[in-house]
């Protein structure tokens, strides 16, 4: 392994903005955003264009040199924060950030774009690319493809798996895939687009995609519910999907963490008048005004339930500014969480059908193994996964996690498995999760996971240490 060589030909080669050696430009850049990890690197790879990957790659193959992509590093599980015995060099996607091409159907956007840059671009063209995500001023086109980023509309749209209709892409041997022609119809043996995503940067260098376009929002209403379980939430669910195929979202919390944000965000106001033990956001857009407006969509699709009593109690957005204010209880649930100390997060799928059941049986098994924890799922009830966060007790909250966490994790990692589940449902296995991937396979799952990454990076130089 030889880092100066490859320092001192990449300089020569591409020059001083495509090789960063300062320490003080290279720090903000080795830890990531919530300081769980710290690694080290002596120099920042910084490409401008796919030519120039492609070159640094090469390079790191002739040295042996390890890479680490990087694109917003906003990134929940380490993933691309490089090894902390500086083995490796963090390779920034960030100056790629041209949008090459914009149609009504497709974006071709490079690597280093930021999400909601493209959101805007989209929306300039009366278009929408519809994936979004709490990280959109930080994210970047690279890191959501190379984790299959979720985010909260997935029920209508999918992940970055079903957005994407190619990649470019530079292998592990320095050559190019060129991938976004977007052929509809392709069998020339496996995917090469499909395998990079989700692939954590483990198998190749996302350098640019063509992303699907959408209509753009003309309206939108959110509904916010009152109901008994989990179980009803998803009844619910499925009766609104019979009817219409305008919902966009659907998430899940349980009346404690609503208290939480409530108490803990200045300006929240609880939507309804009484108490539930579940609560369900409800989102329905509209692409044209022909259409009938979301907020009587709602209300006719509501009744029955209510009148059923499958809903407790319903309440409907009367303005956007109505709107915004449900999504805020949503979105401020993580920082509720935060002003009571920490907690052990878990992002889980199990199958849709059996969320409800795996929801109340989850928490009560891991209530009874740690008593005085609170355990509980929130979140994309109708993509069948749940944050499940458990709180330690009240009293010493740190020391708790240091004795308890690891158990307390494995503990809810088994039931997931058991349920048919995925310990990673959204942020992938990066270096926090890798070990219980590998504790709890399946084996045929690692088999191949190790097969494919041996295949495709024979010398182990795409980002070392994670996911296998
Ligand atoms: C407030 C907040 C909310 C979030 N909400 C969600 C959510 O709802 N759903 C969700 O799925 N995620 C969510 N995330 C996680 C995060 O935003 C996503 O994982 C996102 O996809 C990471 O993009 P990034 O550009 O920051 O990637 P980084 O953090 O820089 O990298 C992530 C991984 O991708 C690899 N990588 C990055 N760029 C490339 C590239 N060009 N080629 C190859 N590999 C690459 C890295 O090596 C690393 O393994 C959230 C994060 C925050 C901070």
């Amino acid at each position: 392994m030889n880092q100066a060589a490859l320092i001192a030909a990449a300089t020569a080669l591409l020059g001083p903005k495509a090789v960063i050696t300062d320490p003080a430009d290279i720090a903000p850049w080795l830890t990531d955003w919530r300081g769980r990890w710290n690694g080290a690197s002596s120099a920042l790879l910084a490409p401008a264009t796919t030519a120039e990957v492609a070159i640094l790659v090469a390079l790191a193959v002739q040295h042996r040199v390890p890479l680490v992509p990087q694109g917003g590093n906003s990134g929940m599980v380490g993933g691309a924060t490089p090894p902390a015995d500086g083995s490796a060099l963090l390779l920034s996607l960030r100056r790629m950030n041209a949008i090459r091409s914009l149609s009504p159907e497709i974006a071709v956007a490079e690597a280093g774009v930021i999400l909601e840059t493209l959101h805007e671009r989209a929306a300039n063209v009366g278009r929408r690319f519809p994936l979004t995500l709490g990280a959109r001023g930080s994210a970047t086109i690279g890191g959501l493809i190379s984790t299959n980023a979720g985010g909260t509309q997935v029920l209508r749209f999918g992940t970055m798996r079903s957005l994407v209709t190619g990649v470019e892409a530079v292998l592990p041997d320095g050559s190019i895939h060129d991938g976004l022609a977007g052929l509809k119809k392709d069998n020339r043996g496996y995917s090469i687009d499909q395998l990079l995503i989700g692939a954590e940067g483990t198998l190749g260098i996302v350098t640019a995609a063509a992303l699907r376009l959408f209509p753009a929002v003309h309206e939108r209403a959110v509904a916010w519910i009152g109901l008994a379980s989990p179980q009803a939430a998803l009844d619910l669910l499925r009766r609104l999907e019979t009817q219409t195929d305008r919902i966009e979202g659907f998430e899940i919390l349980p009346q404690s963490t609503l208290d939480l944000v409530l108490t803990h965000v200045p300006g929240t106001r609880a939507p309804l008048t009484g108490r539930h033990p579940w609560h369900v956001l409800v989102e329905a857009t509209a692409t044209s005004p022909e259409q009938e407006a979301s907020t009587a969509l709602l209300e006719r699709l509501l009744t029955s339930p209510l009148a059923e009593s499958l809903v407790e109690d319903a309440t409907i957005s009367a303005t956007e500014a109505h709107a915004r204010a449900f999504w805020h209880l949503r979105d401020s649930i993580s920082e509720a969480e935060r002003a009571i100390g920490p907690a052990l997060q878990h992002d889980i799928s199990v199958p849709i059908d059996a969320m409800p059941r795996f929801m109340i049986d989850a928490a009560a098994a891991v209530e009874r193994a740690f008593p005085g924890s609170h355990a509980s799922g929130f979140g994309h009830l109708g993509d069948g996964n749940v944050h499940f966060h458990v709180r330690p007790p009240s009293a010493d909250q740190h020391g708790w996690i240091a004795a308890n966490g690891r158990a307390a994790s494995a503990l809810v990692h088994d039931l997931v498995t058991a349920a048919g589940g995925s310990i990673s449902a959204e942020h992938g296995i990066g270096q926090m999760k890798r070990d219980e991937l590998a504790r709890l396979g399946p084996s045929s799952r690692l088999y191949a996971l190790r097969a494919i990454k041996a295949a495709l990076d024979p010398l182990g130089i795409m980002n070392p240490g994670k996911l296998i």
